[in-house]
């Protein structure tokens, strides 16, 4: 058994102990199997590897100063991928099923949860897809679902970093009455040419607009979007994002340190305007943007002086973490203890 060396632990994929499976076939959930390997036996003809019937989450686990773990709003991701489940047509993981799943495996890789103090955490990602063989196209009658477990390192080593985003104007991630709501590998497949057309740029990802009029804002690759400005959080409403459980929590967040909150259409022209401008999810929690760049005009907004990132978003930022890692009270009810 190596030790991990927590400080370097990269942000990436670790092997741990055990994983856990179960499978949807004659109408119904079989218990879970603890597996310790890293492979699964899959058809040849299953509809996640040919039409795309495949949808996951992302969420993470925390170690407290107090030596016990904390998982954050788990619930949510499990009414989340319900209804990624559902857009697509695959049998539905219950709330209680999820439950069951992520304490389980968390338990089962205790001694990968990284120590407190060391900025890294457990990462844990659940995975559903059609197992099923079909050629024609219609939704599988078999359903598999994985849930795994990875420590990963903190995603901006050394401190927070003001990052440099490019508005995506050739490629669109997802249509306004398409898949774009749903946490589906399809979604991210149709990203991965303009993520890597940024990366090319040197930035370090992408913001995609409305696909309709692109004239709105819609998210930021991976991550949702928001704006600050006039002690108000700015994010945007739109059919085609993916709901992101960071953000929602920034919104009550923001509201309870006493700023006023928006979710509404978020036009590129009103990109001016804001003070502050980041990108959140569960990876980073919170990237604060430094420079937006938009290729339709050449224009180039900026947000941060010598890279420092803004005071509003570094006060929800350590704040949320605060609460994920149990270091302040959570007035929200957002943790479970993992026992
Ligand atoms: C997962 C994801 C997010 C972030 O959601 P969190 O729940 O905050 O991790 C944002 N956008 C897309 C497209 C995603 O897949």
């Amino acid at each position: 058994m190596e030790a991990i060396d927590w400080k370097n632990l990269p942000f990436g994929y670790i092997k741990t102990d055990y994983n856990l499976r179960s499978t949807f076939k004659n109408g119904k959930w079989s218990s879970f199997e603890v597996s310790n390997s890293e492979y699964i036996d899959i058809h040849i003809a299953a509809t996640g590897l040919h039409y795309g019937q495949e949808a996951f989450e992302g969420l993470k686990a925390y170690m407290g100063k107090d030596g016990r773990i904390r998982l954050f709003r788990w619930n949510e991701n499990a009414k989340r991928l319900i209804h990624s489940a559902k857009g697509i047509i695959m049998e539905p993981v219950s709330e209680a099923m999820f439950k069951e799943a992520v304490l389980k495996v968390i338990s089962l890789n205790k001694r990968f949860v990284p120590p407190y103090g060391s900025g890294a955490s457990l990462y844990i990602r659940p995975l559903l897809y059609g197992s099923g063989a079909e050629v024609g196209v219609k939704p599988s009658s078999e359903y598999t679902f994985i849930i795994f477990v990875t420590p990963v390192g903190p995603y901006f080593k050394g401190g927070v970093v003001p990052v440099n985003m490019l508005i995506s104007r050739d490629v669109d991630r997802a249509a306004p009455q398409g898949t774009g709501t749903f946490k589906v590998g399809g979604n991210y497949a149709a990203s991965l040419r303009a993520l890597l057309a940024a990366k090319h740029g040197g930035y370090a990802s992408t913001i995609f607009l409305d696909a309709k009029e692109k004239k709105y804002i819609d998210e930021c690759g991976p991550a949702n979007f928001f704006g600050i400005k006039n002690n108000t959080y700015v994010t945007p409403k739109s059919e085609s994002i993916l709901q992101s459980i960071t953000n929602l929590s920034l919104v009550q967040l923001a509201e309870h340190l006493g700023m006023k909150t928006e979710r509404r259409p978020v036009p590129v022209t009103e990109l001016p305007e804001f003070e502050e401008v980041g990108a959140c999810g569960t990876a980073a929690v919170i990237s604060p943007i430094a420079k937006i760049f938009d290729p339709a005009d050449n224009k180039v907004y900026e947000y941060c002086k010598d890279c420092i990132p803004g005071e509003k978003t570094m006060m929800l930022y350590r704040k949320l973490v605060a609460i994920q890692c149990g270091d302040e009270p959570d007035p929200f009810g957002w943790i479970t203890i993992v026992e």
